[in-house]
């Protein structure tokens, strides 16, 4: 079956067209710029990248130019539309009513509606997606992969904020959590490769990108992760603040005069290690200035590193002890120094890091010694190719 996995931002379009049978990537490409000019960068597998100046000047466009890539006869990949089994569509939140996947209909299309609230940087835009595709490809299966749906088996307890219950009520206000489809995709390969029963294993995995998550995998099941109502709970990311005591967006206000808004945007945008830093977002840079001296450079990566330990902590706790530690992501999966250094605080659980092991670069494997009492593992996230699977698997009950 041949799967189009589509990631739509507000003025971005990522897509893939996957062969779910073999788990092929055939074509892999980006529309950029959506609403200002437009940009095709299309990618088919084994063939050179393309980049194509085209105007985009709506989202339906930015489809349209991608199904005539996938179609061309040059360097598209397909001879024609028909062949496109079903679309995979990513959507960032799908609140309390998505625990898994499900097929795209009018219904469902009004309840990810609902969520816009919760997320209203993404979700309309994910919807802008979803209709394009619909207008274009009528008739194709479409189906709907949620970022929290595998967040949602948390327990009560580890959902709730301590807040007047009125707003859990009212608007839902609660922890959902994000990275779910990377989460689940990592924690499961990571029990296959360490040799754990999935459904009788406790998995903590640490998705280390720009954006950044950690997650306590018991049995198969989320029971909690670090990102919360917005993905800008948790974890010290590149340019998001993390956990920080709510009083300060008070004092902020007052001492400089900021708006909510301008203090939401210094959290999301301007916070995390290039707000300590003042250098960089990206772990290359910062460990380029450290390396020449920069100390605000080194002390920024000490606390992201620090904060990621707390959490493994925390979720050992909760789980009362972990088999498994999966790092994952673009930081996870290449930074073996970033690894050691939160590794370095984990000997308690007795967690024996293998320095040869280590040196890895986004490619599944142990890294913990033989004897090490928890299995430590690179797992390379691959969020589309779970998208495309969940499709397939709708296709196949529909
Ligand atoms: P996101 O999808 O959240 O935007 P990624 O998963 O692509 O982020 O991760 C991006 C981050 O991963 C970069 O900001 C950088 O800090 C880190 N990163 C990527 N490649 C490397 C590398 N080779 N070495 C160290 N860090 C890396």
């Amino acid at each position: 079956m041949k799967i189009l996995v589509i990631n739509c931002g507000s003025s971005s379009l990522k897509y893939q067209l996957i062969d779910s049978e073999a788990e092929d990537v055939l074509a892999v490409g980006l529309c950029e710029r959506i609403g200002i000019d437009g940009r095709l960068v299309h990618t088919p597998n084994g063939g050179e990248k393309r980049v194509f100046e085209t105007p985009l000047p709506d989202h339906e466009a930015a489809v349209q130019a991608v199904l005539s890539a996938l179609t061309n006869g040059e360097y598209g990949v397909i001879d024609s539309l028909s062949q496109i089994d079903a679309v995979g569509h990513r959507v960032v939140h799908g609140g309390e009513r998505f625990t898994s996947s499900v097929v795209i209909d009018d219904a469902v299309i009004a309840a990810i509606r609902e969520c816009n609230d919760l997320a209203p940087l993404h979700n309309p835009a994910n919807l802008i997606g979803i209709d394009a595709c619909r207008k274009l490809m009528p008739g194709v299966l479409m189906a709907a992969v949620f970022d929290t749906a595998f967040h949602q088996t948390m327990p009560k307890k580890a959902y709730t904020y301590a807040l007047p219950y009125e707003y859990y009520d009212k608007y839902k206000l609660r922890r959902y959590g994000f990275h779910g489809t990377s989460h689940r995709y990592v924690s499961e390969r990571a029990a296959a490769i360490a040799g754990l029963n999935y459904k009788d294993s406790r998995i903590i995995v640490c998705h280390l990108g720009n954006g950044a998550s950690v997650c306590a995998v018991l049995n198969g099941n989320s029971v909690d992760t670090s990102m919360g109502l917005t993905p800008l709970e948790g974890l010290v990311m590149g340019t998001r603040s993390g956990d920080i005591d709510p009083a300060i967006l008070e004092f902020i206000a007052k001492k400089e005069g900021k708006t909510l808004e301008e203090i939401m945007n210094l959290l999301n945008k301007k916070s995390g290690v290039y707000g300590l830093s003042g250098v960089s977002s990206d772990f290359r840079d910062l460990e380029a200035a450290a390396g020449e001296g920069n100390v605000r450079a080194k002390e920024a990566t000490e606390v992201f590193v620090y904060r990621v330990a707390k959490y493994i902590g925390a979720y050992a706790a909760v789980m009362n002890g972990v088999d498994a530690i999966a790092f994952t992501a673009g930081l996870g999966e290449n930074d073996k120094k970033i690894r050691a250094q939160i590794c370095s605080y984990l000997g308690y659980l007795g967690v024996e890091l293998d320095g040869s092991r280590n040196d890895v670069r986004a490619k599944e494997t142990l890294i913990c010694t033989d004897t090490s009492k928890v299995k430590v593992l690179v797992v390379p996230t691959n969020e589309e190719l779970a998208i495309a699977r969940d499709t397939a698997a709708l296709v196949g009950q529909h």
